[in-house]
């Protein structure tokens, strides 16, 4: 058996509908670890967790479905079916940018509805637009809360669901009704979630290429020299393989000074340590969190400060970029607030938020001609032609979805 995780599958939707409470249920791991997101109860940064989906041979299904290692219906020892790994986005309107760095690792996503709201809710709306523009395929909608409506609201909060769906990535998808608190129906959605969200072919061969979620330092202040452990990057590997000892290259890397212009340099390091899953391994491919120790200056992984790179063998990675030109496809509609407003086109001078993959920079438009649109990143990015990009515009006081941009270099 495996210990990675074959495939990342995003929970996404409105804040409270129930995202991290799901994952526990699955899990039994609270997703909010940061001590900021205990204190306003909700995820800010993206969390994972694995899961391991088991069947009681004795049972019939759906009964038989579990993530326990017992049966709960006849006690019988359950087998293991397949390890996913749940990255749990924040659905607080203020960091749609954390939702879309997270969407670019989802192979398929879990749209969590509260049943005891009127469906959509801004960001249950914007959340699926998101998975819309950066071309998240595989959704299932969880209608959650159930047990805190009667029969008759939850059957019309059905209704509500599939009519907005309506035209979407989750047009005529199932829509699974369930209780994450009282751990009601859980069995028939990871039998959903085992029929409709297949482990997707990864492409070993090709070289590898880590987005890099977090980096850190794991060294306590005041460690002797001799002891000190290199720095350690996270993130999620979209194809190939890494192993211990394989050298990597980090871009954007760091910026230095050369003959009076600054200039990004890429870090080039040697793999001593990985992890999957809680495990140290040799070798790891796609799926899950996967975890990196470097032989790196551990001052130049500390606190996040290579999250939104891309690591992969030297030399095979895009280029870094400041400037690019994009062919635009925006929305109809600027969604994400109660009272919705038509998307104007985009003008020269005005700065855009862009998710390139993991990575969340801000442009200026130097200049825009209809559809064509050329921006000057704030912060160069790794990205290559013909890459998708997700585009945000300040409307009032926040970043709101927009469209999408396809780099043309
Ligand atoms: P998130 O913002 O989508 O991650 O939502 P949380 O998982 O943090 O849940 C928000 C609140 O709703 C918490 O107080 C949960 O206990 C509660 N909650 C979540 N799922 C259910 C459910 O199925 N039934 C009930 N009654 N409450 C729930
Ligand atoms: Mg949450």
């Amino acid at each position: 058996m495996k210990v990675q995780s074959e495939i990342n599958i995003g929970l996404v939707g409105h804040v409270d509908h129930g995202k991290t409470t799901l994952t526990k249920a699955l899990s039994g791991i609270w997703t909010d670890t940061h001590s900021e997101e205990a204190k306003r109860g909700i995820s800010i940064r993206l969390g994972y967790a694995d899961i391991t989906f088991r069947t009681c041979p004795e049972c019939p299904a759906p009964q038989c479905y579990t993530t326990k290692e017992t049966c709960e219906h006849c006690g019988s020892k359950t087998e293991i079916l397949r390890k996913v790994s749940f990255v749990d986005s924040p659905g607080h309107e203020t960091l749609m940018a954390t939702m879309l760095s997270g969407a670019a690792i989802m192979d398929g996503a879990i749209l969590v509805i509260g049943a005891n709201e009127p469906c959509p809710q801004p960001q249950t709306k914007e959340h699926l637009m998101a998975l819309d523009v950066i071309g998240v395929k595989n959704v299932i909608v969880v209608q959650n809360k159930v047990d805190t409506v009667p029969k008759e609201k939850a059957i019309e909060n059905y209704y509500e669901i599939k009519e907005f769906v309506k035209g979407t990535c989750a047009d005529g998808v199932p829509i699974i009704p369930i209780s994450a608190q009282q751990g009601a129906n859980i069995d028939v959605l990871i039998e959903t979630i085992q029929k409709n969200m297949k482990t997707p072919r990864r492409s070993l061969r090709k070289n590898p290429k880590l987005y890099v979620a977090r980096s850190f330092d794991i060294n306590k202040p005041g460690t002797h020299p001799k002891k000190i452990n290199g720095g350690i990057i996270g993130g999620s590997l979209i194809q190939g393989k890494l192993k211990l000892g394989d050298e990597i290259e980090i871009k954007p890397g760091i910026q230095v000074k050369n003959k009076g212009k600054t200039e990004w340099k890429s870090l080039t390091s040697t793999i001593t340590g990985l992890e999957a899953a809680n495990n140290f391994v040799d070798e790891v491919g796609p799926g899950g969190l996967i975890g990196v120790a470097l032989l790196l200056d551990p001052s130049l992984t500390k606190s996040d400060s290579l999250s939104g790179s891309i690591a992969g063998k030297p030399g095979t990675l895009p280029p870094t970029i400041q400037e690019f030109t994009m062919e635009t496809h925006l929305l109809d509609r600027v969604v994400g607030t109660k009272n919705e407003t038509d998307v104007e086109p985009i003008h020269s001078s005005e700065n855009l938020m862009i998710n390139i993959g993991t990575t969340t920079t801000v442009g200026l438009v130097s200049s825009a001609r209809g559809d064509e649109v050329d921006v000057k990143l704030r912060l160069p990015v790794c990205a290559e032609d013909g890459q998708r990009v997700a585009l945000s515009r300040r409307v009032g006081a926040r970043w709101r979805l927009i469209g999408y941009g396809i780099i043309k270099a």
